[in-house]
This record gives C-alpha cells, structure tokens and sequence, in this order.
C-alpha cells in the first residue's frame, strides 16, 4: 500500500499566540516548528516567590525516597499545580514547602529568606503559608463569619470585621456571614474554605487535593470558580492534583512528578503537545505509540510519511500519536478494522486495529457511531511530529 503523505504541521490557532521554538527533550523530541502555541509563560518579568533546589526527602522504611532532587520556582501570583500518580512525592513535597516535614537535603526559599537547608529552619507559622486540605472542610460549630475568623485572632476587632467582609465579598458569600456551614450549599461551603484560607493574605497558598471528594459536575464548577478567586485575590498558589484536567484548567505552570522526580515543568499546553517522555505523555492524555523510521527529514510510519524538524532522538523511534489526531472513515476497503468502541458521552473513542496488527484510538462525535468489525480508512493528522526512542 503506497504510504499517504501528510501534510504538517496543521496549525493550532489560538488568539494572542506566539510560535514557540521547538523543545527538546531528555529522551524525546518534538520537531515543533510552525506549532503555534499560546505565549510561553513568561518568567523573566516576575518576581520568584519560593525557590527549592536539591530537595530531597526519604521516609526511613520506605523502599524509595518519596522526593528526589526537586528544583522549582514558584513566581509571584502564579498557580503552579504538582501533578502525579498516587504515591509520587505530591503531598510531601507540599508538606516540606510548608514546614510540616524536614528536608534530608536541599534548600527551600520563600521571599529570598531560606526557610528550610541543612542549616537554617523557619517553622510552620512563620512561613507565611496557607493550608487548604481535602474539601475545604469547616467548623460545623463556628458560623461562616466565624470560620473567616479563625486565622485572624492577631487582627483587632473592627479589622477583623473589615476582612471578613472583604473575603466574603471575594468569595461572594456576603451576608451570609451568620449562617452555620449546614445552612449553606456544598459549593459555598468551598467557598467559604477559600476565603479562610485567603482571609490572612498568605504569601503561598497550598492546596492539597482540595476537590478531592466533590461529585464531577461540582468539581468543574469548583474549578472555575477558585481560578477566578486566585485571579482576583492574586495569591500565589500551588495545588496538588492527580487530576490532569484539574491541572491544565486551573494551572499557569505544571510540575510533573513520576516516583518523587520532576518528569516535566512547563505550561500546560506545551506539556500536552511537546511531552518530554512517554511518561508524560501518556500521563496527560491518551497516547499511542507507532514504530517510526528516519528518512532523511523524514518520518516514515505505517499511517504515513511526516515531516521532521529539529533532531530526532536515537532510533528505534516511536511517533506519539493521540486520539484526537486520528480520523477514520468507514470504508469497505479501508486498511483499518474497528475493534473497540468505548461511549464517552460527548464522544466515541474508537480502538482501530492495523494491518501490521498495531492498535490506535480515534475520539469521534458522539453520534458517529461505528460497529465493531467495520472497516475504515485510518489517516494521521498529529500536530505535530513528537518521537521517542522505542523500548524495542
Ligand atoms: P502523593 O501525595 O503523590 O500521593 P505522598 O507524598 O503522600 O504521595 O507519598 C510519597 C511516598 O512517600 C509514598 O510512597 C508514601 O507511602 C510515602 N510516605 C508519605 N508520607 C510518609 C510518612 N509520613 N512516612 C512514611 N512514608 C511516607
Ligand atoms: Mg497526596
């Protein structure tokens, strides 16, 4: 079958964007040029609020260090999301951030003040730094007022009352103040965590998990509603989520972790289109791997010939392919057998078997409904080209 040629890159258009030059990685590359992305999120201009280099932490018994040789910058007024698996080092990596654990090594910076090296110790209260865990939970004995309040004891009483009522309104919660938390809905209840949290002013605000438990529509509703909050109030924040949609959606900058190390940190777009590792990639999405060789310029594929630019890394290589860059049209005479389709509800994600026996998953519209054992025309649109040396 000859091979079809396509033509790439097929741009992503996105308002106030800016080409970006391709990134390299570790042991991927991605041939990005023409890939418009959105601005690089710009770190030259602010101000870095926590710097941590070299952070490493071991819990005695554990097989494995829970955090290893962690370096990262936090700038002022971003949200930064730490992103993993379950048990990857997010909670204690926050936790040492905080103060509630002590490095074995490294330094964390806040403001330029070291607050945690082998020589220096800043504890928890006087960091600065504010905790939301798992739901925001509050005091179901202490009114919504009295909850705000709760962090301002060192306020005197008509200040205390003026930032109440300020958080409130952030929050827009005002005049609900003598309400007990049973008297309000789930979602302003969240609400009301977050304006405990931020009533202090906290340098940092963590956040660990904070929608953990929240049913998926809340969730999303949650998501919107906390970004434009941490928008307005501007408070730098990191929030820890094994949830890559509640990253990408609430995040300036994702910090990937995978068994304690940092696997990637960047904006999320570029994390999605330019993964530095299978890991990654197949972490923040669906991700398929085709055998790949290099042709001059070239890469070849049994879904077709793609261009190359930048350098590719040492063959064998695999070309990362998503769902979403695989059309299928049914056809009696396509090389593509369906052999799996999954109903997602606002989409189909079909699984097409290839002649050499390869699997690819295709996300089609929700009414495009195809049987198993169809036979359809399988062609390949990525982005982009990424490649990846092949554990063959
Ligand atoms: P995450 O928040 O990403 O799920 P954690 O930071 O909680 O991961 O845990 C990372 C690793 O460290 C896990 O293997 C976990 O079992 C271990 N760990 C975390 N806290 C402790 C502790 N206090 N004592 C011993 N092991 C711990
Ligand atoms: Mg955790």
């Amino acid at each position: 079958m000859p091979l079809k040629r396509v033509f790439l890159p097929k741009k992503l258009v996105r308002m106030g964007s800016a080409t970006v030059a391709p990134a390299q990685g570790a042991n991927g590359t991605a041939a990005g040029e023409g890939l418009t992305l959105p601005a690089a999120y710009d770190t030259d201009r602010k101000t870095t609020i926590i710097s941590v280099t070299g952070l490493a932490k071991h819990f005695p018994g554990n097989h494995r260090p829970a955090v290893i040789d962690l370096s990262f910058d936090v700038l002022e007024g971003e949200t930064l999301a730490l992103l993993g698996p379950s048990g990857c080092g997010k909670t204690t990596t926050l936790r040492l951030l905080a103060g509630f654990e002590i490095p074995d090594a490294g330094e964390v910076r806040l403001q330029e003040k070291v607050v945690a090296s082998p020589r220096a110790w800043t504890p928890p209260e006087k960091r600065g730094m504010g905790m939301v865990f798992q739901n925001f939970a509050l005091f179901p004995h202490l009114t919504v007022a009295q909850n705000v309040a709760y962090g301002l004891h060192r306020l005197r009483n008509g200040e205390k009352r003026q930032r109440i009522a300020e958080v409130l309104e952030l929050v827009s919660m005002s005049g609900l103040g003598e309400r007990y938390p049973h008297e309000i809905s789930g979602g302003q209840q969240q609400r009301v965590g977050l304006a405990r949290a931020l009533a202090p002013k906290p340098v940092v605000l963590l956040m660990d998990e904070p929608f953990g438990s929240l049913d998926t529509a809340l969730r999303s509703e949650m998501r919107r509603e906390v970004k434009a909050i941490l928008q307005q109030a501007k408070t730098t924040t990191i929030i820890v989520t094994h949830d890559q949609e509640e990253a990408f959606s609430l995040a300036d900058r994702v910090l990937i972790l995978n068994e304690g190390r940092m696997a990637q940190f960047d904006t999320p777009d570029e994390i999605y289109h330019r993964p530095v590792s299978r890991f990654v990639a197949a972490f923040v999405g669906k991700a398929d791997f085709i055998p790949a060789r290099l042709l001059e310029d070239h890469v070849v594929t049994e879904l077709g010939v793609f261009p190359l630019h930048g350098t590719p890394p040492p063959e064998p290589v695999d070309l990362l392919v998503r769902p979403d860059d695989i059309a299928i049209t049914p056809d009696p005479g396509g090389q593509g057998i369906v052999v799996h389709r999954e109903f997602q509800g606002s989409s189909n994600l079909y699984t097409v078997r290839l002649p050499s026996g390869l699997s690819v998953r295709s996300v089609q519209p929700s009414l495009a409904v195809l049987d198993v054992g169809q036979r359809v025309i399988v062609r390949a649109t990525p982005d982009h080209v990424v490649l990846f040396t092949a554990e063959r």
